[in-house]
């Protein structure tokens, strides 16, 4: 499948019904997703491999990778409507995705205890709840030996110094991430948030 191919099929997925503030739930953009996930691929991390998701949302990023040929692939969501969305979505594009409801904060479900090869992510930046991204970004390292996160522009020296011997950052691919007015405390209709893709390698 062709990157604008996946772009195209990854912008006709719905969104979050009730978007919550609390956990900073925003769809990744098709662009943005679909950037995230060729470049895993061509990185060889994708295709006939297990696949998962943290804080799968609508699903975007967990559907993208079954389309680009993903072995299996696994979300996990604490929001049961997400879940739902997702689940629609995944029909829509007859995408084989196992989401699992799951608080994160609570170490990960017992379906992820065998591991998987790669994590995509785009995880809470901490915005409404401090460190809110640190479990996700533990949670990857041990269960993943490759871990594709967006993050927030600038977040590098922190997930540097967090992860410190545990992986190592040996990517970093720069984005956009526009963002519709969603919330009562968004000024503009569109806002853009410069993010950063960040490929990330467990050390040991
Ligand atoms: N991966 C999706 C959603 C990103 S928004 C996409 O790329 O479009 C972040 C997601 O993490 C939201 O769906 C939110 O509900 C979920 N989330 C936040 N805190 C969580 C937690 N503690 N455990 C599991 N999921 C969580």
């Amino acid at each position: 499948m062709k990157l604008k191919t996946l772009e195209m099929e990854l912008q006709r997925l719905g969104g979050f019904v009730k978007p919550r503030t609390s956990l900073e739930q925003y769809q990744t953009p098709a662009p943005l997703a679909a950037r995230l996930l060729y470049h895993a691929l061509m990185k060889e991390d994708i295709e006939g491999k297990v696949v998962c998701d943290l804080g799968s949302g609508t699903g975007v990023l967990a559907i993208g990778a079954y389309l680009l040929g993903a072995e299996s692939v696994i979300g996990i969501e604490i929001d049961r409507e997400a879940i739902r969305a997702a689940e629609e979505n995944a029909a829509l594009l007859d995408a084989e995705v196992t989401f699992i409801a799951a608080d994160i904060r609570k170490g990960l479900p017992i379906e992820l205890a065998a591991g998987c090869d790669t994590v995509v992510m785009n995880p809470p930046f901490g915005a409404q709840k401090a460190h809110a991204d640190r479990p996700f970004i533990d949670g990857a390292i041990t269960i993943a030996p490759v871990i594709y996160g967006i993050f927030n522009a600038g977040s590098i020296p922190f997930i540097r110094a967090y992860t410190d011997k545990r992986a190592t950052i040996d990517e970093q691919i720069g984005g956009a991430l526009p963002i519709k007015r969603t919330f009562s405390f968004h000024t503009r209709d569109i806002q853009e948030i410069r993010v950063e893709i960040l490929r990330l390698t467990r050390t040991r």
